[in-house]
Order: C-alpha cells, then sequence, then structure tokens
C-alpha cells in the first residue's frame, strides 16, 4: 500500500498511470528568455473555453500594447483579449489552429516604438512581488482576473474568472498544479524556478478571491529546484508544499487531487465537489501580474523543445506569435526533425502549418526526431488488457475505441467514454499500436456533434 504523503491525507501518488521517459534535459536548464516583439501578431477571436470574442477594433485602427481588442460581455463563459504590441489592425483573418479549428482572428502589424526585452522581463516577470493581500478587496481581484483575459494556462484555456467566482461553500483548498508531467516540456518548471515569488502572490490573492482555507503546491519529486525555489519564497507564509511520485499523468486536476488529499471527483464532475480548486502554476503567476501591476495576459512562457530543434529554449513570448518565429529564435530545425507538436508527445497536436499563432493555452512546441517517430505499424487488438491495465479513469480503452472506430455511439456511451481525460497513457501502453487517443477523441466530437 502506497504510504501516507507527510502533511496531507494523500499518498502522494494515484493508482494505475505510466512512466514515460521523462526527455526535459533538452530544456530544462534554460532560463526564460524573452522573444523579441514580432513584425506581427495573429490573434484568434477564441483562446478560451466557452464562447469567443468579438472584435473591438477595426482594420488600420493604431493600438497600444495591452489595449482590449475583444471581448463577450454577454456571453457567461469567455475571455478578454487584449495587444501584445504597439500596432495598427490589419484587415480580419482566418486561422486554423494546431486541433484543426477554423476561427477568425485579428492580425495586428507592429509599429512604432516597442518595449525592449529588458522592458518586458522587467514589466512581466522582474521585481518585487507583495506577499500581502491588504488593501484588497476579494471583488477588485475577481474584476481584474476578469479584465485581464486569465485563462487556464495548463491547456485547459478555462476562463480563470469564471472558476474563481462562483466557488462552492463546500470548496477549502486551492491546489496550485506545478507537475507538469508531460514529458519534455519544462516551462511550468522554469516558472517556479525563476519567479516563484509571481507563483506565491498570486497564490494568496486566489485564494483571497475565493474565500479559501489552505493553498497547497503539487510538484513532482522530479523538478528538485523548483521545488527549493517554491519552498523558499513561501516561507513566511502558511502555504504548504506536496511532493509528489513522477508518474504519467500526475498534473491532470482529478489525480493531483487524489494524490495530495486523497479525495475523489465524480465522473463527470468538477473539482469543487471534491472541495478543492486547482490552477496551473503560471495562470496563478499571470494573477499576480493582473492584480498587483493591471497587467492583461500578453505574453506568456513557453518551452519549444525536442532533438528536432537546434537550441531548445523556454520562452516568455507575445500571444499571437507565430511557431515559424519560435523555432527560428531557437535556431531552427535539425535535420533529423521529423514532426511538430503543440504541446507534449502525450496530448499535443501534431500541425505542419508553421505560419499558425500561437494562443494563450499553448505552453509547449516539442520537435521530434525520426528516431523519435519510428512509425509502428497498427495491428489487430491481441485483448491484452495493458490499455485497462494503466488507464488512470479505470476505463476500458479497447471497447472505447473500438465503439468509436464504428460510429457505435450508445456503446461508447455505455463505456462511458466522456470520463476519458485523452491522458494517451492507453496508446502508449498498446502493443498493437491502436491509435486508441485519436479514436476515442474521433468518438466524443462525434457524440458533441449530435447534441
Ligand atoms: S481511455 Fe482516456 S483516460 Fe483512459 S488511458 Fe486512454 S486516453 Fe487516458
Ligand atoms: S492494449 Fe491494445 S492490444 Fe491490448 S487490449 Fe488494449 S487495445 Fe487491445
Amino acid at each position: 500500500m502506497a504510504k501516507k504523503l507527510e502533511q496531507f491525507t494523500g499518498s502522494g501518488t494515484f493508482p494505475k498511470g505510466i512512466h514515460p521517459p521523462e526527455r526535459k534535459h533538452f530544456s530544462a536548464d534554460a532560463p526564460i528568455e524573452v522573444v523579441p516583439t514580432p513584425k506581427e501578431v495573429l490573434l484568434p477571436l477564441q483562446q478560451n473555453i466557452g464562447a469567443p470574442s468579438k472584435p473591438l477594433v477595426k482594420p488600420k485602427q493604431e493600438v497600444e500594447y495591452g489595449d482590449l481588442i475583444a471581448d463577450n460581455e454577454e456571453a457567461p463563459i469567455s475571455a478578454k483579449i487584449h495587444s501584445p504590441i504597439f500596432g495598427v489592425v490589419q484587415k480580419m483573418a482566418v486561422t486554423t489552429l494546431p486541433n484543426g479549428r477554423h476561427m477568425q482572428a485579428i492580425r495586428i502589424k507592429a509599429a512604432g516604438r516597442q518595449f525592449t526585452d529588458e522592458e518586458n522581463y522587467r514589466e512581466l516577470m522582474g521585481g518585487k512581488w507583495p506577499k500581502s493581500v491588504v488593501g484588497y478587496d476579494p471583488d477588485e481581484v475577481t474584476r481584474a482576473i476578469h479584465d485581464a483575459g486569465i485563462v487556464g494556462l495548463g491547456g485547459a484555456a478555462f476562463p480563470t474568472h469564471v472558476k474563481i467566482a462562483p466557488i462552492s461553500l463546500r470548496v477549502d483548498t486551492l491546489l496550485v498544479n506545478g507537475c507538469e508531467c508531460e514529458p519534455y516540456l519544462t516551462a511550468d518548471d522554469r516558472v517556479m524556478r525563476d519567479i516563484p515569488d509571481t507563483i506565491i502572490s498570486g497564490a494568496l490573492l486566489s485564494r483571497f478571491a475565493m474565500g479559501l482555507k489552505d493553498i497547497i503546491v503539487g510538484i513532482e519529486e522530479n523538478k528538485p529546484r523548483a521545488i527549493e525555489a517554491i519552498r523558499k519564497s513561501a516561507a513566511g507564509t502558511d502555504i504548504k508544499i506536496a511532493v509528489l511520485k513522477t508518474k504519467y499523468p500526475q498534473g491532470s486536476e482529478k489525480h493531483l487531487i487524489k494524490a495530495v488529499l486523497n479525495r475523489v471527483v465524480p465522473l463527470g464532475g468538477l473539482p469543487a465537489d471534491a472541495g478543492v480548486a486547482v490552477s496551473n502554476v503560471t495562470t496563478i503567476s499571470a494573477v499576480a501580474r493582473a492584480v498587483f501591476r493591471g497587467m492583461p495576459l500578453t505574453h506568456r512562457v513557453v518551452c519549444v523543445t525536442g532533438g528536432g530543434v537546434v537550441q531548445p529554449k523556454n520562452l516568455l513570448v507575445p500571444i499571437g506569435i507565430s511557431y515559424r518565429e519560435l523555432i527560428e529564435f531557437c535556431g531552427g530545425f535539425t535535420k533529423d526533425a521529423a514532426r511538430i507538436l503543440s504541446g507534449g508527445p502525450m496530448m499535443g497536436f501534431s500541425f505542419s502549418d508553421l505560419d499558425m499563432p500561437l494562443t494563450k493555452g499553448t505552453g509547449g512546441v516539442t520537435v521530434l526526431t525520426h528516431d523519435d517517430i519510428k512509425k509502428q505499424k497498427e495491428t489487430a487488438c491481441i485483448r491484452c488488457g495493458r490499455c485497462v491495465d494503466v488507464c488512470p479513469m479505470n476505463l476500458v480503452p479497447a471497447r472505447l475505441g473500438l465503439a468509436s472506430r464504428h460510429g457505435d455511439l450508445a456503446m461508447a456511451e455505455k463505456y462511458r467514454i466522456r470520463g476519458c481525460v485523452e491522458c494517451g497513457c492507453c496508446a502508449y501502453a498498446c502493443p498493437a499500436n491502436i491509435p486508441l487517443v485519436q479514436l476515442i477523441r474521433m468518438g466524443k466530437a462525434q457524440i458533441a456533434a449530435k447534441r
């Protein structure tokens, strides 16, 4: 039986899951660097779960850094969008994102003086970050988060002000997610190591806005320097640190809650049903920026990594920059680069158009080599049950894959396809190379289209 986690009710891990090669060495030791202002940015009107925003600017209009350019006040779940540069708005564009979605986007060409890299670093990451909420009121903090257009930066992109506002009375704990369990990616690790004070400040503000009792930062044990930095920054506060076993997908909200607090989120439920609010370290860092410095979410930290990129790095980038510019800033592709992913190899999306823009929810770009992706032929299911053994949601992935492949949506629902968190453990473990996650995603999309 797993040992209890010191100070907490959880065991520090969760049942099932996998241990893929971590491959964090490519970029883990590269401190966050600022990418210079690009010639233009392309800002899709929907970068969040919920409704898209509507443009508030017209072609030829001049905008300043931080200006509000799109919003949707009527929609209960939406997020504001701001300009990350000084520039001039161009004709409305249509773009495609790595997940295949097409949408309208605002193009802004840089014009006039831009902030230097030093100015950007100072404003967004440098200086002192208060560890006190004295002088603020909870509504003011929530409003600042709303006005800043903050969404979950761990990938979910759910608007943060919505997460904070209707918090249930049964919720007592803010769990700050510093696991970053996806192989290769190191952006969260670097945010914890390079600017830990922004996380501690943001966590104190978020707890205050939500009226919660406890704050726990959960970090996997494979990030000792991040643990040390957060511990040091949290000294003198009542924030606790939970050091968790390294296992994939430890960063999934449900598995994090189980590992730290031994609470279970019911299938189809939310963390609030288990008395917890979960927020990623990078999101929490953006909260501090929004409240203490009045800065909207115009930039984020992104990890560009893998054996297919010449110089893997962790970068502070303007949202809307193209993937091409990020790769160029990292020295370009190596000779054996074979596949580019938005995100990491477990949950990321493969794409080929480098002119696509990076959105708020993208924390990583992974370039795999031919060796990494040696394609193995799909064969018939041998009913070995390995996919079931590793599924952290206790599903039967083989059944879900089969039902989705044959369009048997009733069967897919019966086997609880909506409980799948798309972690990819099943496909990783499958000896028959069956693309289980793609099949499950396809089944989910078909079900959604029927509603
Ligand atoms: S079925 Fe879904 S939750 Fe289960 S292992 Fe596969 S991708 Fe993960
Ligand atoms: S792991 Fe692959 S081969 Fe084994 S039961 Fe699951 S789908 Fe079939």
